[in-house]
């Protein structure tokens, strides 16, 4: 079987090219042209010797997601579905997203990217919960999604790249390939990210937090909380019962920031669930002590059974949120006229034939 190389840290491409013979430096090298000068095929690394080039054609493989499919947003966003055919694993299609940045003085793009492919986490608000989890992602598929769509828009690039690891899945079910991934991102002589500028979105998994919190090359943290009470949160996310709010929130407390870091916390606004100003009061209360940013998303109405909420209740409840001392943006999501907001990251094909196999499920819930 050849030997992987997408998602090998530039330590492990020393081992290998030392036990080939080779200068430990050219495992550097291999590592540099792959992931800072994306050069996807041995042939182009064209700063190794052609011997060695020939080697690692032989014998090692860089198995890069395959873009299946491109749907264009009329905002500019674009969703892509990529195939992962790595060696070993089941074949899944994952998704990601590129996000340009609409500004008149743009500077950065924004890519989203996906951790496993489906997820077992269940919140009730997202559709990829319908699809269950199929499995994890390796770190090469992972840093792959960025790599390709990275190269994809080579042409329309701006000086700043941000990663949001927001995509399907729960980064901190699969910590280690995760991280893995992420080390790279963050690394000087890889992908060179800035470490304010990747995001980790989680649904609370307090166990993952605490150990993300003892890593020295580390993301932003972000974790989406939805709810102002512990009855609330349950209702649409279902991790609730295994890591309550104030497990989470105490965990968020205890979570090692710098000076200028904060934990950012998503709040799905569903209308009529948790929209209510009493909601953001309790928020406001619950994040006290938390250096935090709250991003409140309004519900884009969809095929699941919730609603908007209107415009003058998510002004409502950021302004009481910014009167408590807690900063509060609004953000609408980008691309959905293509199924590429947050949440909405089911596959196309298969989200019809999910949605209504969870329905006949909850009927017979219903009915027993
Ligand atoms: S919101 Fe995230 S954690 Fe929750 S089901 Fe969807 S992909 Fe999984």
């Amino acid at each position: 079987m050849a030997i992987e190389v997408l998602g090998k840290s530039a330590e492990e491409l020393r081992v290998l090219a030392a036990s080939w013979g080779e200068p430990a430096y050219r495992g550097s090298q291999i590592y540099h042209a792959l992931y800072a000068e994306r050069r996807f095929d041995f042939a182009g690394m064209t700063n190794l010797p052609a011997a060695l080039r020939e080697k690692l054609s032989a014998e090692a493989r860089i198995t890069m997601p395959r873009i299946a499919r491109r749907y264009h947003s009329a905002d500019g966003s674009v969703r892509y579905l990529l195939a992962l055919e790595s060696e070993g694993a089941a074949p899944v299609q994952v998704e990601a997203v590129f996000m340009p940045d609409t500004k008149e003085d743009a500077r950065r793009q924004t890519i989203c990217i996906s951790t496993q492919a489906g997820c077992a986490v269940d919140c009730h608000f997202c559709l990829t919960a319908v699809l269950g989890l199929n499995r994890n992602l390796s770190a090469g598929e992972i840093v792959g999604q960025v790599l390709v769509v990275l190269e994809d828009q080579r042409e329309h690039l701006l000086p700043q790249t941000n990663v949001v690891l927001m995509g399907q899945g729960e980064p901190l079910l699969n910590y280690d390939a995760v991280m893995t991934a992420v080390r790279i991102l963050l690394d000087q002589r890889g992908v060179s990210l800035a470490p304010k500028h990747v995001t980790l979105s989680t649904s609370g998994i307090v166990p993952g937090i605490e150990r993300m919190g003892k890593e020295k090359a580390r993301p932003k943290l972000a974790i989406s909380l939805n709810a102002s009470t512990d009855e609330q949160r349950y209702a649409i996310m279902p991790i609730n019962r295994k890591y309550p709010l104030g497990v989470l929130l105490e965990a968020c407390r205890k979570y090692p920031l710098g000076p200028n870091e904060w934990i950012t916390f998503e709040y799905v606004m569903l209308g009529g669930f948790n929209d209510a100003p009493e909601d953001a009061r309790r928020v406001a209360k619950l994040l006290a002590n938390i250096p935090s940013k709250v991003n409140l998303i309004p519900w884009n109405p969809g095929e699941l059974p919730y609603k908007r909420p209107t415009q003058e209740s998510v002004e409502a409840f950021k302004q009481i949120l910014m009167d408590k001392g807690v900063f509060a943006f609004v953000r609408i999501s980008r691309g959905q006229d293509i199924m590429a907001a947050c949440g909405q990251l089911a596959l196309i094909e298969s989200k019809e034939i999910v949605i209504k196999e969870r329905e006949v499920l909850r009927s017979a819930q219903n009915d027993t």
